[in-house]
């Protein structure tokens, strides 16, 4: 797929036109207005730009180009609206491109599933799998088990699936589309990317393997170096935030069941079908998110889904129920709280004598999310004053009235309910609760309001940070971000980076996945442009994202210059980092000769 055949495609489908289609616009100034069709619209929020061809929610924010709202709209990958639009332009699309044999689905099943066996076979069978085996059976879980799940093991060294893949055959482009291996920065080849991990394969509804969730070894010499926890980044098979760990297998014990319970960690769900409880999944270091429970609606059919969220009794914080009364109140779901005594996680319950009994219990007495944040917030303000009352009242529509409306009779219902209970537990007439309600929604618009007659860009990038979707956003280094913006504003400038700044060095997870994609791009010798990456990110939130940081990308009147100082910060925060690594080393190691050695590299640091 060339750049210029994109471009050509987007030439050739006018903006206006094509969103036309979908949604009626009227012009109002430079820009079309309608009502957004991404969510539940009561007023023209929805800004078509033709000059720029843009589009653009002020209120929920979506933003994008013509592809990505087709993308968005038809929930299809990049490449097919490219061919919708293409067709829709009578432009004839090569059918065999490169890319898109590339990214059929199959061969990146088969690597997974044959990536899968080989880490498998290496944890029962290997001598240097020996501590990963200590691991888990300390954990207390049997043979049988692991191998259901299908628990592997990678070793240490930083090349070993890459020699195997080699030596079996199998495509290392394959293994790198889905995000087991990398290129190497500064020399040829690649690297594994699960070191001294216990590996965790996660599976789709079908149970086949399409991503792993890895623990590093508590003794690896590695340990200090990465995360305790490492999932496969977002592939065109695998997406974090909508794949649930043993979903395959808890699905037919939760429809006997009548639901799902949610717990957080890998060990847990294993120790718990182990156990014979088997409608357990994980969710994968994110908290149950609306795309979760759409996931899970297709495996429910037409009925509501009943999840179970399992608690730590002082974890799942305020935070957890906050967010988890935020999804019963948007998401056609009964969303219930189950909360494990002090100090226990289910792993550690399971394992009680009589304690399956007493997971059992528990689920079975799980409150649901909106009868357990009432429940807390009267615990802490006190139902008896009418200020503990009012604050209580509060405390609970004021994540109702900022939580996406849902629409149709269902929002209607589910909104009528949230009003009814919460006025029968604190005593209030319901008529109460709607004003207040309604209240705060005014509110909540007219501070929408207020932001659009300034749409300052670094109002929208706030505003994107806080949604749901990049709020890993706000946590990136600034830095971090604004090479981003650079480089996807300015492909050229990305053989410079290159030079200066490793995807490594990145920390936020899909700055790093970008960046890897972009030098991948250059490596190949393609044009490491916005479109070209996007041909590689399947995940529609991804795209927006790269087009959100290209936007403000676009508005840096010098970026050759920005970048050489954004490059010159990496270059010292390595150093400070090298440095502390070095005089970590110094206080450990033992003989007189290593102390020089490294005190010598201490002083060439300093020198620097
Ligand atoms: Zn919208």
């Amino acid at each position: 797929m060339t750049t210029d055949r994109v471009k050509q495609v987007k030439e050739a489908n006018d903006i206006v036109d094509v969103v036309g289609g979908y949604v009626a616009l009227r012009p109002a100034g430079p820009t079309y207005k309608g009502l957004c069709p991404f969510h539940d619209d009561h007023r023209p929020s929805f800004d078509v730009d033709p000059r720029r061809q843009r589009y653009r929610c002020w209120s929920c924010g979506k933003y994008g180009d013509v592809l990505q709202f087709v993308q968005e709209h038809e929930r299809v990958s990049f490449l097919e609206a490219l061919e919708i639009l293409a067709r829709r332009a009578g432009i004839a699309l090569e059918q065999d491109t490169h890319v898109v044999r590339q990214h059929a689905k199959a061969p990146l099943l088969a690597a997974v599933n044959w990536a899968a066996t080989v880490y498998q076979e290496f944890y029962s069978e290997s001598t240097d799998a020996a501590e990963a085996r200590r691991y888990l059976g300390e954990r207390k879980l049997l043979g049988p088990t692991l191998r259901r799940f299908g628990v592997g093991y990678a070793p240490p060294s930083g090349d070993w699936l890459v020699k195997q893949a080699t030596a079996a055959g199998v495509s290392l482009e394959h293994l790198e589309q889905v995000g087991l291996i990398a290129r190497r920065t500064h020399s040829d080849g690649f690297y594994d990317r699960f070191r001294d991990r216990v590996l965790f394969p996660i599976r789709d509804s079908l149970g086949r393997p399409v991503g792993f969730g890895g623990r590093i070894l508590p003794n690896s010499p590695l340990a200090s170096r990465g995360p305790k926890y490492y999932n496969s980044p977002s592939t065109p098979l695998f997406n974090k935030d909508e794949q649930l760990f043993g979903l395959d297998l808890a699905r037919t014990p939760a429809s006997k069941e009548g639901f799902l319970a949610v717990v957080e960690g890998y060990t847990d769900v294993l120790m718990a079908h182990q156990c014979g409880i088997g409608n357990v999944v994980a969710t994968m270091g994110t908290a149950l998110n609306a795309r979760h429970v759409r996931n899970l609606r297709r495996f429910a059919g037409a009925e509501v889904p009943r999840v179970v969220l399992v608690f730590d009794a002082d974890a799942g914080g305020n935070n957890g129920v906050d967010k988890a009364l935020e999804v019963f109140a948007s998401q056609e779901v009964d969303l219930a709280i189950a909360t494990l005594p002090e100090g226990l996680d289910p792993c550690d319950l399971l394992l009680q004598d009589g304690g399956p009994q007493k997971f059992r219990e528990i689920l079975d007495g799980a409150v649901d999310a909106l009868a357990f944040k009432l429940a807390r917030v009267l615990a802490t303000d006190g139902a008896n004053s009418v200020e503990g009352r009012r604050k209580a009242v509060d405390a609970v529509l004021g994540i109702i009235a900022l939580a996406p409306e849902m629409s149709g009779q269902a929002g209607a219902v589910k909104r009528e309910l949230i009003v009814t209970r919460i006025a029968r537990r604190l005593a209030l007439k319901e008529e109460t609760v709607w004003a207040r309600l309604e209240e705060l929604r005014a509110q909540r618009r007219q501070s929408e309001e207020r932001d659009d007659r300034s749409p300052s860009l670094a109002r929208l990038a706030l505003r994107g940070a806080q949604s749901e979707e990049d709020h890993r956003a706000a946590k990136a280094a600034p830095e971090e971000q604004q090479l981003l913006q650079i480089l996807l504003a300015e492909p050229a400038l990305v053989a410079r980076a290159v030079q200066g700044v490793t995807p490594d060095e990145i920390c936020h997870l899909e700055l790093h996945q970008l960046l890897e994609g972009l030098y991948a791009l250059h490596a190949e010798g393609q044009e490491p442009s916005i479109d070209q990456l996007r041909v590689r990110i399947p995940n529609a939130r991804l795209a927006e994202y790269i087009l959100k940081l290209c936007e403000v990308g676009q508005h840096n009147p010098d970026r050759p210059g920005y970048l050489e100082k954004l490059l010159k910060f990496f270059r010292e925060r390595r150093a400070r980092r090298e440095k502390q690594e070095i005089s970590n080393q110094l206080h450990t190691a033992s003989d007189d000769t290593a102390k020089l050695e490294l005190l010598r590299q201490l002083q060439n640091q300093q020198g620097l």
